[in-house]
């Protein structure tokens, strides 16, 4: 499928639902169909992708390298996303002069310790049907080592994964090939739905995010592609443009998961047992967007309270934005809800999110095709970093 047609789709969703708003609510199910076909392979896609990979990895050795690997490239990009973020809301000022309509918003708090006990499952199935990836991912990564453990009828077990992954890729293929219908659906109903006055207020901040979210994406990405591999970055960038429209019109990089699989695979040709390792744990634990979106939206908040930051205040926003980020589903708004995390480091009221919480599905858009273009980087820089 061709990425010209998933954008042909979002531009006549944004005309269809600034002329046709009506209509555009009436087709709304078509893009929920597509959405729900998405999800529906996620879980699947991902417990035959990461048990096999592991599988095809071959040696806990070549896990225990690849995955240091993997993890230290999203933590380092997720820091300078960060930075990216507080340097454009810093230098942009965006609480100077503007008038905020505070809006009701339920605060739910997340400790440090219901961040770490998140990754365990208590009871697998349960994590299935809750969607819970992390802990589907963390279970599936001890049964591969367990299966390499254990050492008989390797080939056999691996040629059953792969199968499987093979019949999970046809099906996945099918749905890709409904993205133009279905992006055109989403943002169609999107732009119906939502209004500009809200965008006036608070058009500083907004900036704010998306101006760091293209600058992380357009220009540090592509810049650590090149120091990396020394490929071209915009050739990679290109080559993803239709994962990246699913994301900013899903707001999920789970549900984006089967398109940026897909991409990797048959556009970008890295290796099979690279993406299915790196993307399925990216998308939830590596979110560039979610990153910079939590420590622009605190010190924005911060700002309008009159709180006065600190130096180490900064840093603790910084690492806390990191780990909230990591903690966030991979859904659309989850970032909203870590953010507690953030706030509550450094001593911001929690009420302060209903300000923000307006423009945040419009946001969403961005930091999830940030997300996921996050993960594609890695993949591609992991890929061309190791050996076969
Ligand atoms: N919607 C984002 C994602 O799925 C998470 C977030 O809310 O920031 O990647």
């Amino acid at each position: 499928m061709k990425s010209s047609w998933v954008f042909v789709g979002i531009i006549l969703g944004i005309l269809t639902g600034f002329f046709l708003p009506e209509f555009s609510k009436k087709i709304k199910i078509i893009g929920d169909i597509f959405l729900l076909l998405l999800k529906m392979l996620v879980l699947p896609l991902v417990i035959v992708a990461i048990t096999g990979a592991i599988i095809n990895l071959g040696s806990f050795d070549k896990l225990k390298k690849i995955g240091t690997f993997t993890v230290s490239m999203y933590f380092f990009t997720m820091f300078v996303s960060v930075i990216v973020g507080i340097f454009f809301i810093v230098l942009l000022d965006p609480s100077d002069g503007m008038k905020v309509v505070k809006n009701e918003f339920n605060v739910s708090t997340k400790t440090f310790d219901d961040f770490i006990l998140s990754f365990f499952p208590s009871n697998v199935f349960k994590s299935i049907v809750d969607g819970n990836i992390l802990q589907v991912i963390f279970f599936c990564t001890l049964v591969g080592i367990a299966i390499l453990k254990v050492g008989r009828e390797i080939e056999k077990v691996s040629y059953f994964f792969n199968y499987l992954f093979d019949v999970m890729m046809v099906l996945v293929r099918w749905v890709v090939s409904l993205t133009p219908i279905g992006v055109f659906s989403l943002i169609s109903n999107m732009v119906a739905n939502s209004g500009l006055d809200v965008f006036v207020s608070l058009f500083k901040y907004v900036i704010s995010v998306v101006g760091g979210i293209l600058f992380q994406g357009l220009f540090f990405l592509p810049l650590i592609i090149f120091l990396f591999t020394k490929h071209n970055p915009f050739v990679v960038i290109k080559n993803s443009i239709s994962a990246l429209l699913v994301a900013f019109s899903t707001c999920s990089s789970s549900a984006t998961l089967p398109v940026s699989m897909e991409v990797c695979i048959d556009k970008i040709k890295l290796r099979k047992e690279i993406v299915d390792f790196v993307l399925p744990l990216g998308a939830t634990v590596n979110m560039n967007g979610t990153a910079l979106y939590e420590a622009v939206a605190a010190i924005f908040v911060a700002s309008v309270f009159g709180i006065d930051l600190n130096f180490y205040q900064y840093f603790v926003i910084s690492l806390t934005a990191v780990l909230a980020a990591v903690g966030a589903a991979a859904i659309p708004g989850a970032g909203l809800v870590t953010m507690s995390i953030v706030f509550s480091a450094v001593g911001i009221p929690l009420e302060g999110i209903g300000l923000i919480v307006v423009v945040d599905r419009f946001l969403d858009m961005f930091r999830t095709a940030l997300n996921v273009w996050g993960d594609i980087v890695v993949a591609f820089i992991v890929d061309k970093r190791t050996n076969p």
